[in-house]
């Protein structure tokens, strides 16, 4: 008998919680005939709303249902690590609510880990559809981008939605940073992943709880924790600088030396003075972001914090 922690973020979701636990359940003669046994962890990431009021509902009816509460809103990082740090299981899988991760694959992905020697089986959308055009576009961008700057594998359209062993689930854990973006830690890790692709679900009911600011910023954060190229480019740009000057000091002397001085070209110099302090401070600004980023970790706050449990 093998048990399966099915690990899943709750965030405002109580229309969701029981439609999920339905869809899962259609997997249950799967984990009799495979004899899996299944736990089934909610994690309410401070909602306000029932959601864990509907959680503790389905506990009363099911007593493989669990559940962590956290005292505020920590965002889904810290509830994918709360969830991996409480499970129980020999495998653990993460899942959304909203039935964008479809239960439906659940089978196939256990039998990778289980017959066919994985350590983990990780999902990718293939098409976005549904999603605004310019999300996407970024999403693209993002992508590209990381395979670039960053040396750890990121996938385009990779999704939470992962079976791990406990030997990868203990890998992660290991991995107890306070800036946490999670799709590039699964990659750090390594381990023998299978990709599994799947064409875009929209989420049942109730709306995504990313907005595109909070996108933009959750990519910065990205970057930062897995690459340090932009620090490089600061100090390139900054000898590129250094080079340009040096010519245009030569030039000029040349120029004084042959023509005199006519004194004209002030506006040229306010637009060199403009951009090059403009440039300046962007290049102050990428440190400062790598600053913040070791002052947050420094401090070694706790990731998330429980205000109750089952
Ligand atoms: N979620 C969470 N905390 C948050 C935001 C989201 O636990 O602060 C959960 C949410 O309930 C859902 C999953 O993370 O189960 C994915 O969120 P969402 O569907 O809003 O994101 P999207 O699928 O649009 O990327
Ligand atoms: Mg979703």
């Amino acid at each position: 008998m093998r048990l399966l922690s099915v690990v899943v973020p709750c965030y405002n979701e109580e229309e969701n919680i029981g439609l999920f636990y339905d869809e899962l359940m259609k997997n249950q003669e799967f984990f009799t005939e495979t004899d899996t046994e299944i736990e089934i962890l909610y994690i309410d990431d401070g909602s306000g709303d029932k959601t864990l009021e509907r959680i503790k509902e389905l506990k009363e009816k099911d007593a493989r249902v669990r559940y962590i509460s956290f005292s505020r809103n920590f965002g889904k990082e810290a509830a994918m690590f709360a969830g991996l740090e409480k499970s129980k299981g020999d495998y653990v899988v993460l899942m959304d609510v909203d039935l964008q991760d479809p239960p439906s694959l659940l089978p196939e992905m256990l039998a990778a880990v289980k017959e066919e020697g994985y350590d983990s089986v990780a999902t990718r959308r293939v098409s976005r559809k549904g999603e605004p055009p310019i999300r996407s576009f970024f999403a693209r961008i993002f992508y590209k981008l990381m395979r670039k700057i960053s040396r750890t594998e990121m996938m385009d359209g990779a999704r939470d939605y992962r079976l791990m062993t406990r030997q990868m689930v203990n890998a992660i854990l290991e991995m107890r940073e306070y800036n946490r973006f999670t799709k590039g830690i699964f990659g750090w890790v390594g381990f023998r992943t299978k990709w599994l692709e799947y064409e875009n679900v929209e989420r049942v009911k109730g709306e995504t709880k990313w907005s595109f600011w909070k996108l933009f910023i959750y990519s910065l954060e990205g970057i930062t924790a897995f690459s340090t190229m932009p620090l490089m480019l600061a100090s390139l740009i900054g000898v590129c600088f250094c080079i340009f000057a040096f010519i245009m000091i030569i030039f000029i002397i040349v120029r004084k030396l042959i023509f005199g001085d006519p004194v004209s070209g002030w506006p040229s110099l306010v637009c060199i003075i403009l951009m090059v302090s403009g440039v300046q401070c962007f290049c102050v600004g990428i440190v400062g972001q790598y600053l913040a980023k070791t002052y947050m970790e420094v401090k070694k706050r706790p990731i998330y914090l429980v205000r109750e449990e089952c």
